[in-house]
């Protein structure tokens, strides 16, 4: 029986990403309650953030705006870019 799966078996195994989505805050949670994940500090600066950020960084959109806000000279090159378009 040939091997024809050798050369495969013999690659590197691919480092997949684990994707794993921000857990959700309880929805009990207000912004000026103490957090629930026991930081006493109030939830709006303690895990609301985190789960802001959380969803900006999943969201590739909201990432380049942020960037563009941060940084005029690329802000600049986009609208370039946009104009040519
Ligand atoms: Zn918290």
């Amino acid at each position: 029986m040939t091997d024809r799966f050798a050369a495969l078996r013999n690659l590197p195994r691919l480092q997949l990403p684990v994707v794993t989505p921000p857990a959700p805050p309880p929805k009990k949670c207000k912004p000026n309650d103490l957090c629930s994940c026991g930081s006493h500090i109030k939830y709006k600066k303690c895990c609301m953030h985190k789960t802001l950020n959380a969803a900006r960084d999943n969201n590739p959109l909201a990432k380049m705006q942020e960037l563009m806000r941060s940084n005029k000279e690329l802000a600049a090159t986009m609208r370039k870019l946009t104009n040519k378009a």
